[in-house]
């Protein structure tokens, strides 16, 4: 037996069958876009640790940053005593985030947690407690957040029914016959049916769907979200825990959709592989909840905060954000060629290098193509490549690789989805 095959087959036996596993691959250790696992085969990694690692795999000046933290502190609980990391984030994440008047950052550990946050600010600011949220959308798995996330099975499946307070519009998708019109009538459709619009503390979106398919919001459709929050004295939550960190090609991806968000979530790519997450916003919004009511012992560690502090200096020196247009651009052209051969490619679409592939048996938009999808994802594995498939469908495959991967690892990559297509479809 393989150590990958004893090692899975512990795990089979000692961890909770709820946390599934894409890819049967012990990882041992791993290096900018590459990893290695157990038994010594080596892997091109696109998927990042699902959009975790735009710096790629333990970048050298993110790991020297932890290693100094090291040195110096690793906790004392931010709300027992204070440490310059934590601080300096949130000034720096403040700048990042789009709007032009005085924002206060918040800091957790997870994505969900982030968002859990966002939501009882936008309640404590608004006094109220309704959040409409979209089909489709993912924004975690705690109880709050399964609310808001728009996909039962597998998420909230089997656990009952989650907090209420949660109203579902339509997520605007072209593609599968969802215009934008159809979505800002739902938002009205809630107002009339289900809630006045002075019980919504908050409309949630992201900027670009992650987990529901990567379908880009607008820069119409999102000023018409943000119109109607102002309309009635709603805030607008971008969550861009996927989305942020570079992965569109500006740091946040609400800066090219032209809004200014009241509350911005961030996470996962932020921390370049140490967890760290948060909440950023007007100062007067993010102040709306007294002191002792946000926080957490492990929120904003010492360490992951060095972390998230090296990963926006990498960002700066070595301009990865254009290099993330430019990984997109090179991507998209590769995946196009492949699309031309094949019409069960039906779209190639992304904003920077948040790209994605969607599959339709024989072209028709009608028919998603789960299964394929899943057998391109295990043959891309045998020919060593990670992928990773998202969308409410199954149906399509994402791209998340680190923008840090060389031009002859990203060609190397595509080149083995090509195959796979010319195998399978
Ligand atoms: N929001 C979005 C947009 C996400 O993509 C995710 C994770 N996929 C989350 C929230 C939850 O983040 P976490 O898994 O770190 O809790």
């Amino acid at each position: 037996m393989s150590k990958n095959e004893s090692l899975l087959k512990r795990r089979a036996a000692a961890v909770a069958r709820g946390v599934s596993q894409i890819h049967p691959i012990v990882a041992e250790r791993a290096e900018n876009a590459t990893v290695w696992d157990v038994d010594g085969r080596e892997y091109i990694d696109f998927a990042g640790g699902i959009a975790v690692l735009n710096t790629g795999h333990l970048h050298p000046k993110v790991v020297a940053a932890v290693q100094e933290q090291l040195t110096k502190l690793s906790h004392t609980c931010f709300q027992v005593l204070a440490y310059e990391p934590y601080i300096e984030l949130c000034e720096e994440i403040a700048k990042r985030v789009p709007g032009d008047f005085a924002k206060k950052t918040l800091l957790v550990t997870s994505g969900s947690e982030a968002v859990e946050n966002a939501v009882k600010i936008a309640r404590a600011a608004t006094g109220r407690a309704g959040v409409i949220a979209f089909t489709g959308a993912y924004h975690g798995r705690t109880m709050m957040t399964l609310s808001l996330t728009g996909k039962v099975v597998p998420y909230s499946a089997g656990m009952g029914l989650m907090p209420g307070g949660v109203f579902r519009a339509l997520a605007p998708c072209e593609l599968h016959g969802v215009s934008e019109d159809d979505s800002i009538a739902s938002i009205e459709r809630i107002f009339k049916n289900d809630a006045q619009p002075q019980d919504i503390a908050a409309i949630i979106i992201e900027p670009v769907q992650g987990e529901g398919g990567f379908y880009v919001n607008s820069k119409a459709f999102m000023l018409r979200l943000r119109a109607l929050c102002d309309q009635h004295g709603i805030l607008l939550i971008a969550d861009e825990v996927q989305t942020g960190a570079g992965r569109t090609g500006t740091f946040f991806a609400t800066e090219q959709l032209g809004v200014v968000p009241d509350l911005t979530t961030f996470a996962k790519s932020v921390g370049g592989g140490f967890p760290i997450s948060g909440v950023c916003g007007k100062a007067e919004i993010m102040d709306s909840i007294a002191p002792g009511g946000l926080g957490g012992t492990y929120a904003g560690s010492p360490i992951a905060c060095a972390a998230a502090l090296a990963v926006l200096k990498v960002f700066d020196e070595e301009n990865l954000l254009a290099r993330s247009q430019e990984v997109g651009e090179r991507l998209k052209a590769g995946l196009r060629e492949i699309a031309a051969k094949h019409k069960v490619i039906g779209d190639v679409r992304g904003l920077g290098s948040m790209v994605a592939i969607e599959l339709f048996e024989g072209g028709d938009e009608s028919k998603p193509a789960a299964e394929l999808v899943g057998k391109i994802v295990a043959r891309a594995r045998e020919k060593g490549l990670i992928l990773l498939s998202c969308g409410t469908y199954y149906n399509v495959i994402r791209f998340l690789m680190p923008v840090t991967i060389p031009d002859a690892q990203l060609d190397k990559g595509i080149a083995i989805v090509a195959e796979c297509f010319d195998e399978l479809a």
